[in-house]
């Protein structure tokens, strides 16, 4: 085995000569010789970070087959047609595969001909596999998204908690687990799942420069999300996130009917359908995906522009993982949340209604606090967030706080108005209300419930006129998320907690964020349009005829774009006009095998332009 000087240079080489990139990014480098030199790893890297290439150059380095467990099992064929495309050997098993197919995989495996070998974590558990592993020769085991091992997660699948017989079984054969989540809590139980406490950890800044962050009070979701698209990223791809398969369902039709591409996804479509929809959303450019969470874990489309949340996730892990989705390329993107005072009931109503014991519940519950502590926040969001998973950051300049600072205002009597309200209707008439009705008696509204129920004659009747209704729902949403306030049943009923009484007892002061005025001009756009709008006019008509190219070649071979080039590769070759091959293969993202197949036709598109360089 080479020592790690002589590696470095090895893995150097393999990154410049296959994947045709200049440099490591991040700890990449360590990772791979820790890797090639035999050592396990756990790493932790924010998705775009370069998680990929931490195994598939040690695959390259070390003897014998990486074998890789992935649960995606709709995106292997994508993961090894892009290692395909740059020369590198790779193949995968799992149910899709026909008799024939699978033989010549296995065949392949056998003999040593493969470089990568991808797997769904239930083939691990099946004889016929591991007597297939039995006959080759293994370099290493990487665990993608191996999060997946948390019980407490949000992506649990309990295959996962069978990986760590690989290490029983497979002693001498080093492993590396990668995942873009994890708290340090989940990262102990990763750890100890997989076995991998005495394997070094790599943990990367989760940090996600390129990502704007957002989150709007929410009034006319629809429309609100139609000006996104419209405004800041017209013909760019993008993720929709809502919580059901029918908000789902309208909410694509409603794109529709206003001119944006959008596709549906979600578990009640059936699996050919979903399948189609999640082909397109990776292969053709600028289509919007609306669709629940069953959606997106594992998609490495590079240029997803923006991922909208028309709901309230369920945890800050689920929105950070969810949001990773966009900007892979390090380009631009936006993450967008809708969040109002319904989003907490209904949450809220879901935690109390949901199976499990009370340990389930409390860490439900748990995950949705900090979920709304972040939308509440008057701080910058990037340093919450990262916050939330152990890191320290300064503001960030590239969020809705940052940019826009909201006001924060002393709220105590505004709170106190609103817990005595709710104290006077439970404590002198033994009755419980939602939001809308107490917001209702402090604006001394006479509605037909009020006339019905004489709240006009309680004391707190009209007595919050300096606020508007908006405000007031401000109000109940801000000391739901702090805990002041707690919603109960089926009707969503305000009632008051154990601290409520620390606010009504002027023990406790509250500080509310007030919500910035709604921008005048809509902010500019930041997606496919500004990456072009950015280019010199020569280059950005050259960038449109090389995109041209793309997508017919991508077609032609029946994958997506991207495994072609990404546009960040497209633009460098728009902007640096190269005239010679030479010239082309000092373009990040052109390694030796996509120069020798698509060199000259890269040098003949960009000849052929009207106005050449
Ligand atoms: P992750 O799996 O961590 O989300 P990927 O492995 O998919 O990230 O990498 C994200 C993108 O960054 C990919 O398009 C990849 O080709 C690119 N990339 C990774 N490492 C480098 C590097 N050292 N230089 C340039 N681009 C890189
Ligand atoms: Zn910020």
């Amino acid at each position: 085995m080479p020592s790690p000087t002589d590696q470095q240079p090895a893995a150097l080489e393999t990154l410049r000569r296959i994947f045709g990139y200049d440099a490591f990014r991040g700890f990449q480098q360590e990772v791979i010789e820790h890797l090639a030199a035999g050592g396990d790893a756990l790493v932790l890297m924010p998705t775009g970070g370069g998680k990929s290439l931490c195994y598939q150059i040690p695959a390259l380095l070390r003897d014998g087959v990486a074998v890789v467990v992935s649960p995606l099992i709709a995106l292997m064929q994508d993961q090894v047609d892009a290692l395909t495309a740059v020369g590198v050997r790779a193949g995968f098993l799992n149910s899709t595969l026909d008799l024939d197919a699978r033989r010549a995989v296995e065949r392949a495996f056998v003999a040593g001909e493969l470089d990568l070998l991808y797997l769904a974590p239930e083939a691990l558990g099946t004889r016929g596999v591991q007597h297939l592993l039995d006959q080759g020769r293994i370099s290493l085991f990487a665990i993608d998204e191996a999060h997946c091992v948390s019980q407490w997660g949000h992506d649990f699948r309990p295959d996962y908690l069978a990986l760590s017989m690989l290490h029983e079984r497979w002693p001498g054969v080093p492993r590396v687990a990668l995942t873009a989540t994890a708290t340090s809590a989940t990262r102990d139980e990763i750890a100890t799942r997989l076995q991998l406490t005495s394997a070094r950890h790599f943990v990367a800044s989760f940090d996600r420069p390129n990502i704007q962050y957002r989150i709007a009070a929410k009034r006319e979701p629809k429309r609100q999300l139609l000006a996104l698209l419209r405004d800041e990223h017209p013909g760019d791809a993008g993720i929709i996130y809502c919580l059901s398969r029918a908000s789902v369902e309208k909410t694509a039709e409603f794109l529709v009917d206003n001119g944006i591409a959008a596709l549906p996804y979600h578990a009640g479509l059936d699996a050919v359908t979903r399948a189609r929809h999640q082909q397109r959303f990776l292969r053709e450019d600028g289509l919007v995906m609306v669709a629940t969470i069953a959606f997106g874990m594992g998609i490495d489309k590079p240029d997803v522009r923006f991922v909208a949340h028309l709901d309230l996730p369920k945890s800050v892990e689920g929105y950070y993982q969810e949001t990773g989705r966009a900007g892979r390329d390090g380009l631009p993107a936006t993450a967008w949340l809708a969040y109002g005072l319904t989003d907490v009931v209904q949450q809220r109503r879901l935690i109390d209604t949901s199976e499990g014991d009370l340990a389930h519940r409390r860490n439900l519950a748990a995950h949705l606090e900090a979920m709304l502590a972040l939308c509440e926040t008057v701080r910058c969001r990037r340093v919450q967030l990262l916050d939330y998973f152990g890191e320290t950051a300064a503001a960030c300049g590239n969020c809705d706080t940052c940019l826009q600072p909201p006001e924060s205002w002393d709220g105590t009597v505004a709170a106190q108005k609103l817990l005595s309200t709710v104290y006077r209707l439970d404590r002198e008439r033994n009755q419980r209300f939602g939001a809308g009705h107490c917001v209702d008696i402090l604006l001394g509204r006479v509605t037909d419930k009020i006339k019905q129920h004489r709240h006009d004659s309680l004391t707190v009747f009209g007595i919050g006129t300096e606020l508007s209704e908006a405000e007031w729902r401000g109000v109940v949403r801000q000391l739901l998320a702090e805990g002041l306030l707690a919603v109960e049943g089926d009707y969503g009923t305000l009632a008051l907690t154990d601290t409520s009484a620390e606010v009504l007892g002027r023990r406790r002061t509250v500080m509310l964020r007030r919500e910035p005025a709604r921008k005048a001009r809509p902010a500019k756009p930041r997606g496919a349009a500004t990456v072009v709008a950015e280019l010199a006019p020569a280059a950005a008509e050259a960038f449109e005829r090389l995109r041209a190219w793309r997508a017919a070649t991508a077609k032609e071979q029946g994958v997506p774009a991207y495994v072609i080039f990404h546009d960040a590769t497209l633009r460098q070759i728009a902007t640096d006009a190269p005239a010679a091959l030479a010239d082309l293969s000092q373009v990040s993202g052109v390694g030796e095998a996509k120069l020798a197949k698509y060199g000259e036709q890269v040098l003949a598109v960009l000849a052929d332009g009207p106005h050449p360089a």
